[in-house]
């Protein structure tokens, strides 16, 4: 669709203080004077030149236009339709939401006091922006946020094991390092809501040393023990840690620190987002280079596809556990996991069936030749001196 270009002559008005909110407009040819009547003063609040966007204001919050827009010369303007606005408002964080209408409410009120008419306010109900949502939004994020924080300097984040059996020996190989906060006033949060938060800003950058730091930790405490044929415990990373933190340099350090074998503990790429190939190939070189596996993880679902695994080489491949859930009664989801272990195989990487709650699921799999399992029915994640037991 075309879009509206609109045409004002020198001293017309593109809008006027009262007007309702219709649209609002980028102003790409011309020059524009933004002005408030206060009583019979005129108060020029800016001129605006090609580029600038104008009327948006009103049609953010859905309030009468506060100010009068003139045309000083001959304008080009291009219309804005208010719910192409109010898409991309709805998409965008909801604490940009939050802060760009403190904003608003700011500049209202300072424009009230300036031409002192009759109150102007921001029509919280109507808004397209409904106010009260997005605080609420903004502030619980806001404030998971700093607890976040807190939990970090203060130890409220615990590390809990899952198990990850070997079919074929029997026996419990290693352990997936599986965060867990226990938050003072909310009870436990799951990191399916936490994870995300610190993905969101760099939080989970200290988040995944912490982890990392109580992995090595845990596997320094079970060689303690004399236990010959130690575990490995498999970390996850995400793509933000990828880009920002070195866990390579890290475990580098940690393993000399604790005293052990590097290789026992492994990453685990989960990808939220689109995967950036030359970091995880850097990534990937700089494990094996040091002796340390890699795995990519819940493939099948989201962005873990079978481009990674074309392109990248990782060592073990986690099949998610949407395939393992039906394989027993699902002749299609049997025929992906029976595919998914050859083909794992015939790349020379070892295959984990994740989320394997039965015994027939155990036993479809061990005939398939599938190296390990995980799942509630080898073990639920427990904290460290639980998850230990198995091993000491
Ligand atoms: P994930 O890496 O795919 O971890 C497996 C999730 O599946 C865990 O949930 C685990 O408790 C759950 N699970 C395991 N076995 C079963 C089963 O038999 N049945 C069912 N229904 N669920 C099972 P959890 O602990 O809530 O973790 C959720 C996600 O949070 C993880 O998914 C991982 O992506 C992320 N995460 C957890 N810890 C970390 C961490 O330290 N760093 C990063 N970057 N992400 C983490
Ligand atoms: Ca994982
Ligand atoms: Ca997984």
């Amino acid at each position: 669709m075309q879009a509206t270009k609109l045409v004002f002559e020198r001293n017309e008005y593109i809008f006027r203080q009262g007007d309702p909110p219709t649209c609002a407009y980028l102003l790409e040819k011309g020059m524009i004077e933004i002005f408030a009547e206060a009583g019979e003063e005129t108060i020029l609040i800016s001129r605006l030149g090609p580029g600038d966007l104008l009327g948006e204001m009103a049609v953010l919050d859905d309030a009468p236009r506060t100010a009068s827009a003139r045309a000083a010369e001959q304008c080009v303007l291009l219309e804005i339709d208010r719910t192409q606005l109010n898409q991309r408002l709805e998409q965008s964080d909801p604490i940009v939401r939050g802060l760009l209408l403190g904003q608003l409410q700011r500049y209202r009120s300072l424009l009230k006091r300036l031409n002192n008419n009759a109150p102007v306010e921001i029509n919280k109900k109507k808004s397209n922006i409904d106010a009260t949502d997005f605080d609420q939004a903004a502030a619980t994020k806001i404030r998971l946020e700093s607890s976040l924080r807190i939990a970090l300097e203060t130890q409220q984040l615990q590390v809990f094991y899952q198990p990850i059996f070997n079919i074929a020996q029997k026996k419990i190989a290693g352990y997936e390092a599986l965060v867990r906060w226990e938050h003072p006033q909310r009870g436990p949060v799951s990191p399916g809501e936490f994870i995300a938060l610190a993905e969101e800003t760099s939080l989970i950058v200290p988040v995944g040393y912490y982890v990392l730091n109580l992995a090595c930790e845990t596997i320094s405490e079970i060689a303690k023990q004399g236990v010959n044929d130690l575990p490995f415990i498999a970390v996850n990373i995400s793509a933000r840690q990828l880009a920002e933190s070195d866990m390579v340099g890290a475990l580098v350090e940690l393993s000399s620190k604790h005293v052990i074998p590097i290789e026992c503990i492994k990453f685990e790429i989960t990808e939220s987002l689109a995967i950036n190939y030359e970091h995880v190939e850097d990534f990937i070189a700089r494990c094996h280079a040091r002796g340390i596996l890699v795995a990519l993880d819940d493939f099948g679902t989201g962005y873990s596809n079978l481009g990674h695994l074309h392109r990248l080489q990782f060592d073990t491949v986690k099949l998610d556990q949407s395939f393992i859930r039906r394989m027993v009664e699902d002749a299609r989801s049997a025929a992906i996991v029976r595919a998914t272990v050859q083909m794992v195989g015939d790349l020379g990487a070892d295959m984990v069936a994740e989320g394997v709650e039965s015994e027939s699921q155990l036993n479809a799999l061990a005939a398939l030749k599938c190296k390990y399992a995980q799942g509630w029915l080898i073990g639920k994640a427990e904290d460290r001196r639980t998850a230990l037991k198995n091993h000491i």
